[in-house]
């Protein structure tokens, strides 16, 4: 079957005013129908800016987002606001996401309404429908939305995110503001419906595990740019980037019950993350990798396919698998 490219951002640059940050730089990224392409990295690696990229609030000063062949910034905002029904975001924290004022029928009628997509009972319908799906009861729809749970607050905003049957949900760390015995019942909510409606993810993470529990293939980002991607399992098992392998060497291997979410603040060992307003010259990652060499400090690498689908940015990338590597991982 053809897989339809829903999405490509390319060389976005994305300069705060004055200070010229670059916050996400020579970024590509494609992403097909019902996959998912996972992003990590730590806090302030530009992964929030990516997503408000992508979700057409932050225009880049160069590089274009293509959803379903349109470059969403080339449209005036009418046409944007119609499009941005194909994609729709979930947060990472349902209760600031969410209008305290407003009844669960309100939130999720919302989209409906602006849209005028159905109107009285059938509205009424749609919403319980979308309740149903997430696996609320119908009779919620009257509360308000502090009621509820973390976790039922954020079915409330993915049942909002469908109403209006988006082909990509960009999902900003969706589950690491909920217990752990409670991220899995989301991610596995999103897969079911990823299976249903063929939705493609575009899921920031904060915990490797979650991110390998869901992702088809993954981005690993550090100060802006993508340095590693790849199939999840192989990104895992043999990254060949020093910054991937810094990343994993600091959290056991993944947990099927998620009892053991790690945070990327917990990876410590790599020491502080450079200034993103003077990143360091060449590869930006010179200055914490235990294999840097002096070439590292002159040229930046580009990502670069070294087989099995998998870039690397780097001059020396890594071939041998995390198990081959014990005294690689004890030296960092
Ligand atoms: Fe390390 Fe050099 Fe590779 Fe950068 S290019 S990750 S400094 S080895
Ligand atoms: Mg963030």
């Amino acid at each position: 079957s053809e897989i339809k490219k829903y999405f490509d951002v390319s060389k976005g640059i994305f300069k705060k005013k004055k200070q010229y940050l670059k916050a996400v730089d020579r970024v590509n990224l494609t992403l097909n129908k019902g996959e998912t392409v996972g992003i990590v990295g730590e806090s302030g690696c530009g992964k929030s800016t990516l997503a408000n990229i992508v979700m057409g609030a932050l225009p880049p000063d160069e590089g274009k987002i293509i959803f379903d062949n349109t470059d969403i910034y080339s449209l005036s905002k009418k046409e944007l606001k119609e499009k941005r029904r194909g994609f729709q975001m979930v947060f990472q924290d349902p209760s600031s996401s969410l209008n305290p004022r407003m009844t669960v029928f309100d939130i999720i009628a919302e989209p409906l309404k602006s849209f005028n997509i159905v109107k009285g009972k059938q509205l009424i319908e749609e919403v319980e429908k979308l309740l149903s799906i997430v696996g609320l009861d119908i009779s919620y729809k009257e509360r308000y939305a502090h009621e509820f749970s973390g976790g039922q607050r954020q079915r409330i905003v993915i049942a909002r995110a469908l109403a209006l049957k988006p082909k990509l949900i960009v999902c900003d760390e969706p589950v690491s503001a909920l217990d752990v015995s409670i991220q899995a019942q989301i991610l596995n909510l999103l897969r079911e419906l990823q299976d249903k409606y063929h939705l493609a993810y575009l899921f920031i993470g904060h915990g490797l595990p979650s991110v390998h529990y869901i992702s088809d293939r993954i981005a690993v980002m550090y100060l802006g740019e993508i340095v590693e991607t790849g199939k999840k399992d192989i990104i895992f098992e043999r990254p060949a980037h020093p910054y991937t392998r810094a990343l994993l060497s600091s959290v056991p291997v993944p947990d099927p019950d998620y009892q053991t979410e790690n945070k990327l603040e917990e990876a410590e060992i790599l020491g502080d993350l450079p200034n993103p307003i003077d990143p360091p010259s060449g590869c930006k990652f010179h200055t914490r990798c235990p294999v840097a060499q002096d070439i590292c400090k002159q040229k930046p690498p580009v990502l670069l396919s070294i087989g099995d689908n998998q870039q690397t940015a780097c001059h020396f990338p890594i071939t041998k698998s995390m198990e081959e590597t014990n005294v690689y991982k004890a030296s960092i």
